[in-house]
């Protein structure tokens, strides 16, 4: 579904992601683990092109996109190109950022709406359908304000389901939470991923990454020390020191 080869990003002089390849199948449910400042939030940004890579090339279904050479310099595709590509990823951040003038079927309903061209109908049960999804067909008409913490990010998840896309990207998308909130959207996520939802989720939850994922990686300055499936991934970390620590300093 998506292939990365190479994806760089520097920061002046700062490379934040350093030459990453990574390969992800359809219904694959992919954890990224790793310190502050690895660049785990970059890579993501990268893959929807939030962020401008300097090199590599991201292919989606079989299509490279993002970035044309032109007379040996690189460029950005044209608006409607990478429009279509984020449609087809949906994204979910660590500060939900709802838009807080809108109720919460407003806000489900806008991407259908303004990016996909839906009728109000359409759009409509398009977020009715993604709001009982999230369990949260009670809060429709409130505004984000009014809402818990992870009520909020059920929304968001919500607002993103509503693009029906192929790939979903979490970064960090409990770690704002309070403790006892995390479990519902943890719930959410799950029941997305039983439905064969292919997902790259960055976050420090162990417990959740082993239960969850087919894969864990582990990020380091901007490259990946270490990948395995979670019962590879946590025998191996014991013999590697950082992650070692990394992870004893989790728990
Ligand atoms: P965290 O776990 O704290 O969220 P992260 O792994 O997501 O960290 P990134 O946010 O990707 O890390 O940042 C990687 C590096 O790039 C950091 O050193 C950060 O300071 C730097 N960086 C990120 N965004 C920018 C930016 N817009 N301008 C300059 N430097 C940036
Ligand atoms: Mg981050």
């Amino acid at each position: 579904l998506l292939k990365l080869t190479g994806i760089t990003k520097h920061f002046k002089n700062l490379t934040a992601v350093n030459g990453i390849n990574l390969e992800v199948q359809p219904g694959e449910k992919l954890v990224i683990i790793g310190p502050s400042g690895s660049g785990k939030s970059t890579l993501l940004r990268s893959i929807n092109l939030l962020e401008e890579i300097d090199d590599g090339t991201i292919t989606f279904e079989g299509h490279q996109v993002g970035y044309v050479t032109r007379l040996g310099k690189r460029h950005l595709d044209k608006p409607h190109q990478i429009c279509a590509l984020r449609a087809e990823i949906g994204m979910v951040f660590q500060h939900f950022h709802l838009f807080p003038h809108m109720t919460v079927l407003g806000n489900v309903m806008e991407g259908p709406l303004t990016v996909q061209k839906k009728t109000r109908e359409e759009a409509r049960q398009t977020a009715v359908d993604m709001l009982a999804k999230v369990g949260l067909s009670d809060k429709r008409d409130v505004f984000p304000a009014t809402l818990s913490g992870g009520q909020k990010q059920r929304v968001a998840i919500a607002r993103a389901l509503a693009m029906r896309p192929k790939l979903m990207l979490f970064d960090e998308p409990t770690s704002a939470l309070d403790p006892e909130l995390v479990g519902e959207v943890f719930d959410t996520i799950h029941s997305l991923a039983d439905e064969g939802m292919t997902m790259l989720i960055v976050t420090h939850h162990m417990g959740f990454a082993r239960e969850l994922a087919d894969r864990v990686i582990f990020m380091e300055s901007g490259r990946f020390l270490a990948e395995g499936t979670p019962q590879e991934f946590f025998c191996k970390s014991q013999d590697n020191e950082r992650i070692r620590g990394f992870l004893n300093r989790l728990l």
